[in-house]
């Protein structure tokens, strides 16, 4: 593939132009939201000034351009992931009420007093606090498999958890924190092997590799689009058909009937029995145009320039004295995670700030993972295919300077 022409990129990026505190903008906070390109945002805009109406409500003209437009973007969603049906693929507001409806769907009407649920050391509070909500109803228990001090799940250990009273388990595919990938196709057939479903934690996934839900042959994929290009508040359930026809709906109301009365409603097939009420039209319309975007660029022109990048950004990183980079796996996406000896994560990112650089600080919604390595907080610097060399450069000139601040 050609390499990515990243000037010309950044140029459909309005706000990759813009300076805080008087100094260029290094955005490098991509895995807690990305930037949005133009079209996505030109895409949300003409929604409103030309076609805005409700989707299946009405037969006019407008309504039914808003309706081939939200369902248009479930069929764009679903060859994305290589879903084998559009009917697989639940709109919802984001990764967070994907693992929330499958945690009060599917989850607890199968649990029974002594059954676990099996998740990971490494997972984002979205993909550990539903089980928690569901076991305690039913009586159950949250177990969590163990990760090396390289940051990389214990696959045997995993396995070994993989005990007959395990109802479901759910592993993300990508790390927020250590970008760690953990290999999702060996799980699932372990998990097969031993007939427990598989819920996959997409998130961070999804911004940066092709994801094909069939090859990797889990049950369940969670996915957020504001981490790939596209409005906060949309997202997507992907789930085999056969679990999304046994689950019941979990919110009620218009949209996801077929008739209701007072002696027994009926409820639409899936994915509408699972989407109640007004969704995210305008949310769903940018989605459409970033799906479109990634594919202008592709993947693995995508995926060279980012590894480069991560590689660059490690090796530089390395040489500011007093570093520590947590999640060193072998396969990586491009998020690191650091501390400096003697300051704060916190003191450091808001120095950083200053110097136009935005990072995260803080536990990244994952206490366990910090408990694991012992700390309440790290900084993350986490990159995207429109970040460049120079920026990598600025930011590691920026430490440089709050680190002697901070000395
Ligand atoms: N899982 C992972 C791995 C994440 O990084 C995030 C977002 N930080 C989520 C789940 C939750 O996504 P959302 O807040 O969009 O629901």
């Amino acid at each position: 593939a050609a390499a990515l022409d990243v000037q010309r990129i950044r140029a459909d990026f309005p706000l990759l132009s813009r300076s805080v505190h008087g100094k260029s903008l290094v955005y490098f906070d991509n895995a807690n939201t990305s930037q949005k390109p133009a079209a996505v945002i030109e895409a949300v805009d003409r929604y409103y000034r030309e076609y805005n109406a409700n989707v299946s409500r009405a037969v006019h003209f407008l309504g039914e351009e808003a309706t081939s437009a939200y369902e248009g973007a479930r069929d764009k969603l679903a060859a994305f992931i290589n879903a084998t049906s559009r009917n697989e693929l639940v709109l919802t507001s984001g990764t967070t009420q994907a693992t929330n409806l499958v945690a009060y769907s599917f989850a607890l009407p199968r649990l029974q007093p002594g059954d676990a649920i099996l998740t990971t050391v490494m997972e984002h509070h979205a993909n550990i606090v539903p089980w928690q909500l569901v076991a305690q109803r039913a009586g159950a228990t949250v177990k969590a498999a163990p990760i090396n001090e390289r940051g990389e799940l214990i696959v045997e250990r995993f396995v070994e958890l993989l005990t007959p009273e395990v109802k479901l388990a759910c592993v993300t595919h990508v790390s927020n924190v250590l970008g760690t990938v953990n290999p999702i196709r060996e799980i699932a057939r372990e998990c097969r092997k031993r007939g427990i479903p598989l819920l996959v934690d997409g998130s961070q996934a999804v911004p940066h590799r092709p994801v094909d839900v069939q090859a990797l042959g889990c049950d369940f994929y969670a996915l957020t689009g504001h981490k790939m290009l596209s409005p906060t508040g949309t997202g997507a359930l992907w789930a085999k058909k056969e679990h999304l026809a046994a689950m019941p709906p979990f919110f009620g109301g218009g949209e996801m009937i077929r008739e209701v009365r007072f002696d027994g409603t009926t409820f639409a097939e899936p994915p509408h029995k699972f989407e109640a009420g007004t969704p995210n039209i305008a949310g769903f319309v940018g989605l459409s145009a970033a799906i479109d975007y990634y594919q202008s660029l592709g993947f693995e022109a995508i995926h060279a320039h980012e590894q480069q990048l991560l590689a660059y950004a490690t090796e530089r990183l390395r040489e500011v004295p007093g570093v520590r980079i947590f999640g060193e796996a072998a396969e990586k996406e491009p998020v690191i995670s650091f501390l400096v000896d003697g300051a704060q994560a916190t003191d450091l990112a808001t120095l950083l700030d200053l110097q136009g650089v935005a990072v995260r600080s803080g536990h990244h919604c994952a206490h366990p993972l910090m408990q694991f390595f012992g700390v309440p907080a790290t900084l993350r610097a986490s990159l995207a295919f429109y970040n460049t060399r120079e920026e990598v450069d600025a930011f590691i000139e920026a430490l440089g300077k709050v680190r002697k601040l901070l000395m």
